[in-house]
């Protein structure tokens, strides 16, 4: 039995079929159900959870926030690379890589959201090379098997780094730029043997470790 006290929760009712709990970065929880599920059967699905909610918060509330101003680390394809912020009059932002500097002129060098938008920005730019050629690499396999290949849709997601949609969509988290290649081609490969297995039940993870025999070392470096 749960010693946690159960935690409050924002209902989002939408056109869905299952029901979904997310936890945010800022601890904050969101229970996503279909439009007529009765209320009781989703208060039931929270208890149930209570537990994982918890150790999710616990997660989140100890992971250090990156900090976006001038001097900070933050990685690109998993290397540290050394934020030079400098002003510059224009909106937007312009971002180049240096060495190991990554030097990012904003309007507001002060506004670590700037900062960080600008260098997303620079990311998604590089995205979509980067897990293209990463899909290109792994998909044959699963072309021999008659699949056809998914649309990719790169997106900035709070709670995910992938999803595969049945209607034919690979979308994958544009903040998978800050991991190194071997880490983004793990979760290419994870939402690409989605193609063969909707779960996450043993057939899935015998295919994965086929594919992928070293898959969990990176799956833990995506969560640690
Ligand atoms: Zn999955």
């Amino acid at each position: 039995m749960s010693e946690q006290a159960p935690v409050g929760y924002e209902l989002v009712r939408s056109r869905r079929r299952s029901l979904e709990v997310r936890v945010f970065p800022d601890g904050r929880v969101q229970v996503r159900a279909p439009l007529r599920m009765a209320a009781r059967h989703i208060e039931a699905f929270v208890d149930e959870r209570q537990d994982w909610i918890a150790r999710q918060r616990r997660i989140m509330a100890h992971r250090p926030r990156q900090r976006w101003s001038h001097g900070e680390t933050c990685l690109h394809l998993g290397e540290p690379r050394r934020l030079e912020v400098t002003p510059v009059a224009r909106p937007g932002g312009r971002v180049s890589l240096e060495g190991d500097r990554l030097r990012v002129a904003v309007p507001g060098p002060e506004d670590e959201s700037q900062v960080r938008d600008a260098v997303h920005e620079w990311w998604r730019g590089q995205a979509r090379v980067f897990f293209r050629d990463s899909i290109d690499r792994q998909f044959p396999w699963f072309a021999d098997r008659g699949h056809a290949l998914p649309t990719l849709r790169v997106k900035k997601m709070r709670t995910r780094w992938g999803s595969l949609s049945p209607r034919g969509y690979i979308n994958l988290n544009l903040l998978l730029m800050a991991f190194p290649p071997a880490v983004i081609d793990y979760v290419v490969m994870h939402e690409l043997c989605h193609l063969e297995h909707m779960n996450h039940g043993p057939d899935f993870h015998a295919l994965m470790d086929r594919r992928m025999p070293d898959w969990r070392r990176h799956k833990a470096r995506l969560e640690g």
